[in-house]
């Protein structure tokens, strides 16, 4: 009985042993688990404080910029979302636009430049300084100093970057966009296609109107050539498939003899085609001290700019 009595209590002592050891290996498990939660959450918050401090070093806020570069940051990402990123102090001490794949372009380095000097080698607040004068023609704008090329002085890497590195990438975001009658490959990026096409729809009802603009439109100069400007080693904006000539024996500065004409010629310019074209985010080179007449180019941040500081739009901060 002894032994019964002795056998029961060691049967309950083992149950009693082996319920604690399995509560304990429970309260173990939930320890285990609850400790790794809490090492995953901290792991997370720390990793996420750690972008957003990364994100905060690398992006100046705009009150930490200059009107001039907060307004050209602004509209050159209301213009290129999917590439501009921000801007942020690069290793020089130098502004520096940051794009979404982190190639970095100085925005201003400081240096002052002479209008060639502009022309060949601009930061990219040097391209977007001269205020693109938007509207119909003046007797100002048809006479502008010279070296006012509002738009002219393009920084090629950014427009590698907006359109693509090689004529076989540009080609690939090339469509076809009716205009006047011809098919133009025009880069589907950033809405350059689109603009084109709207540009089209506002002057088609008026075309037939107009016998007048016939020497203006036609023949039809073409849109995308991958080419240098000439006589330089830089990349025409035809390149990029985001301009387009019209009449190509409309004035040019280069090849024209008599450039006393050309401001007579400006103003005699149709006012709808040129309305049409910088409603949709176009700029003229008509408007430039090196005229080209035939030249439209699609440049939205510039016409944005134009319209800010004009007080016809507010950009959000
Ligand atoms: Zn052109």
């Amino acid at each position: 009985m002894l032994l019964g009595y002795a056998l029961t209590m060691n049967h309950l002592i083992s149950q009693r042993i082996l319920y604690a050891l399995r509560v304990r290996k429970v309260k173990r498990h939930w320890a285990r688990l609850l400790g790794l939660t809490a090492l995953t959450l901290w792991v997370f918050a720390g990793s996420a404080e750690a972008l957003n401090s990364a994100q905060n070093a690398q992006y100046l806020a705009d009150k930490d910029l200059s009107a001039e570069a907060a307004l050209d940051l602004a509209v050159l990402r209301a213009a290129y979302p999917e590439v501009v990123a921000g801007m942020s102090r690069g290793a020089s001490g130098h502004l520096e636009l940051v794009l979404a794949d982190g190639a970095r372009l100085v925005y201003d380095d400081g240096k002052p430049r002479t209008s060639k000097e502009a022309e060949e080698s601009p930061d990219i607040r040097t391209m977007l300084a001269q205020v693109y004068p938007l509207g119909p023609v003046t007797e100002q704008s048809a006479h502008p100093p010279r070296g006012f090329d509002p738009g002219r002085h393009r920084v090629q890497a950014f427009f590698l970057a907006l359109y693509g590195h090689s004529e076989a990438e540009v080609r690939k975001s090339c469509e076809t966009v009716r205009f006047d009658g011809h098919g133009a490959l025009f880069s589907r990026r950033h809405g350059a296609a689109a603009a084109l096409s709207r540009v089209e729809s506002r002057l088609a009802p008026l075309t037939p109107q107009h016998p007048e603009w016939n020497i203006i439109l036609r023949p039809f100069g073409g849109t995308l050539i991958w080419r240098n400007i000439a006589a330089t080693s830089r990349l025409s904006v035809h390149s990029f498939g985001a301009a387009l000539d019209l009449n190509p024996d409309l004035a040019y500065w280069l090849t024209e003899r008599h450039p006393e004409k050309i401001p007579a010629q400006v103003l005699a310019f149709p006012r709808e085609i040129l309305e049409a074209f910088e409603a949709e985010g176009f700029i003229w080179g008509g408007k430039w001290a090196a005229f080209d007449l035939m030249h439209f180019e699609y440049r939205p941040e510039l016409i944005l700019k134009a319209r800010v500081l004009r007080g016809d739009v507010k950009l959000p901060r």
